[in-house]
C-alpha cells in the first residue's frame, strides 16, 4: 500500500453564490459545483482483484499486448495458406498438437498440417486455421475444400490491445468488464483514490430511528437515513452513519464535528430552509461559511452548501422525495468529483408520455415516472413530496424544463431511469 499526495482543500468560498442571486436555475447550480469541487481523496495501490467499484488514479496502461501471440480461434487444423489453393486439399499431418497452455514446439513443413485447439499459439509454419467441421482426416492425412482465405480462424498478436497503450484513463470507475482487461493485459495492481467516505445525519424532533420501535403519534420513522446511506453505497463510497440529531444546534453541531472527523463529505436531511426550526441551515450559516441555495427546482429547493472544519456539507431538505430528488441531482455528480471521478451526468432518453400536465415557467420539476409496456412514461398519481411510496413505485424521473410546458399523452418527455443516477429500481 502506497499512500498518494495529499490532494489540495476545498476553497473556504467554495459554495458561495454570486451576489443578488435569488433563484439559481438547476444548470447553473450545477455548473458553480462543477466549477468549484475537485477530488479531496488520495491514492493507494490494489490488486485488481481488489479494484471493482474504485476510482482509478492514474491512466492504467498494457503491459502485454492480447492477445499475446498469435494464436487459433477455433478447433482445427493449422498450416502455411501458401501451399493451399483451389479444390480438394490434402494435407499430411505431423505428429503431436498444439493446444492452449501446451505450444507445439517444432516448425511445421510447408504443406503440412497440424492438429490445434482453441487459443493454441500458432506454430511456426501455421497462418491459417480450418474448422474441424469443415475437414475430413483419416489420421495421417487431413482434406479440405479450397481456396480458403489466409489466416481465416486465427487471432493476432495485438489485434485486441496492444502493449503499451493506455486502456483506461485516470478518473474511470472500474467495472467488471475492465478487470477482465486489466487482467487480460498483465496489470495486477492499479493505482485508485481511496473511498470516498460520506456521512449521513438525520435531523428532527419528530424522527424515530428505529422502524421497529412504538412510536407516539407526534412521531415519524427515520426514512432519510437508510435512503441516503444506500445510495452512497451504492455508488462505491464508505457511507458513514452519523445518527440522528433533534432539532438542537449544539446536538446538530456534536455530529457535524464527528462527521468532519470521520468523513470527506456530510449529507444531512431536514432543516435545511429558513424556518424557525431549521436548525442546520442556521448552524452552518453561524458556523460554516454556509450558503444557502435556493434552486429553481421542484421537488427540492433550498439547498444548504457549507464547509464544516473543511468538509462540505450538503443539507439536503427533508422531506424524502425532495431528498432522494436533491441527492440524485445535485449530490451525485458533486460527490463524483471529490471521489475522483469527475463529474458525472446521468444519460437520459426521450420518450412518449402516458400523462397530461402543465407547468409555470422559472423551476424544473423532476417527476416520479416508470415506463408502460408500450414504452411511454407514466407517472405517480401524487406530486407530494412526502408520498415516500411514489419513489419505490418509480423506476425513474421524468425531467420537465425550466421554461413553461403543456404535455398531453404521446409528447415526448424527457426519461432518466434511476439506473442512469448508479441507482437500483426493484425487480
Ligand atoms: P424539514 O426539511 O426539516 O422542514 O422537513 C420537511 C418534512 O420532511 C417534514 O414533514 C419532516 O417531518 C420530514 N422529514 C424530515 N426528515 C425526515 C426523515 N429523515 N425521514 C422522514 N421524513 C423526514
Ligand atoms: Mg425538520
Amino acid at each position: 500500500m502506497s499512500s498518494g499526495l495529499t490532494p489540495p482543500r476545498l476553497r473556504n468560498d467554495c459554495f458561495a453564490m454570486p451576489q443578488g442571486v435569488e433563484w439559481v436555475p438547476v444548470d447553473e447550480a450545477l455548473a458553480l459545483l462543477r466549477a468549484r469541487l475537485h477530488a479531496v481523496t488520495g491514492t493507494e495501490d490494489l490488486a485488481v482483484a481488489y479494484a471493482h467499484g474504485r476510482v482509478l488514479a492514474a491512466p492504467a496502461v498494457a503491459r502485454r499486448s492480447n492477445p499475446p501471440r498469435p494464436n487459433s480461434a477455433v478447433d482445427g487444423y493449422g498450416f502455411a495458406h501458401a501451399a493451399t489453393g483451389e479444390g480438394v486439399q490434402r494435407l499430411p499431418l505431423v505428429a503431436g498438437r498444439a493446444a492452449a497452455g501446451q505450444p507445439f514446439d517444432d516448425i511445421v513443413p510447408l504443406g503440412h498440417a497440424v492438429r490445434i485447439l482453441t487459443g493454441a499459439i500458432l506454430p511456426d509454419g501455421v497462418d491459417t486455421v480450418v474448422l474441424e467441421e469443415d475437414c475430413a482426416t483419416d489420421g495421417q492425412i487431413m482434406a479440405f475444400d479450397g481456396p480458403v482465405k489466409r489466416a481465416i480462424n486465427t487471432r493476432q498478436a495485438g489485434e485486441d490491445v496492444r502493449e503499451g497503450t493506455t486502456i483506461l484513463p485516470a478518473g474511470r470507475v472500474l467495472t467488471p468488464a475492465d478487470l477482465a482487461l486489466l487482467s487480460a493485459v498483465g496489470v495486477g495492481q492499479v493505482q485508485v483514490h481511496r473511498r470516498l467516505r460520506v456521512g449521513v445525519l438525520s435531523t428532527g424532533d419528530e424522527l424515530l430511528p428505529d422502524p421497529g420501535a412504538p412510536a407516539a403519534p407526534h412521531q415519524i420513522f427515520d426514512a432519510n437515513r437508510p435512503m441516503l446511506l444506500a445510495l452512497l453505497a451504492g455508488w462505491g463510497f464508505d457511507a458513514v452513519d452519523l445518527g440522528h440529531a433533534p432539532d438542537d444546534a449544539a446536538q446538530i453541531a456534536a455530529r457535524l464535528d464527528q462527521g468532519a472527523q470521520s468523513a470527506d463529505a456530510i449529507l444531512t436531511s431536514g432543516g435545511a430552509s429558513a424556518g424557525d426550526e431549521d436548525h442546520v441551515s442556521r448552524l452552518l450559516r453561524e458556523r460554516g461559511n454556509v450558503s444557502s441555495w435556493r434552486i429553481a427546482v421542484k421537488p427540492g429547493r433550498p439547498l444548504a452548501l457549507a464547509l464544516w472544519g473543511g468538509v462540505p456539507v450538503f443539507g439536503l431538505p427533508g422531506n424524502p422525495v425532495a431528498a432522494f430528488v436533491c441527492a440524485l441531482v445535485f449530490a451525485r455528480p458533486a460527490l463524483s468529483l471529490l471521489s475522483g471521478a469527475g463529474w458525472s451526468q446521468p444519460q437520459g432518453f426521450t420518450v412518449p408520455a402516458a400523462f397530461t400536465k402543465r407547468k409555470k415557467a422559472g423551476r424544473r420539476e423532476y417527476l416520479r415516472a416508470r415506463l408502460t409496456e408500450s414504452g411511454a412514461a407514466e407517472v405517480f398519481a401524487s406530486e407530494g413530496s412526502g408520498r415516500i411510496s411514489g419513489l419505490s413505485w418509480a423506476t425513474g424521473l421524468v425531467e420537465l424544463p425550466d421554461a413553461a410546458c403543456t404535455i398531453a399523452p404521446g409528447d415526448p418527455v424527457r426519461y432518466l431511469p434511476y439506473a442512469s443516477f448508479g441507482v437500483s429500481s426493484g425487480g
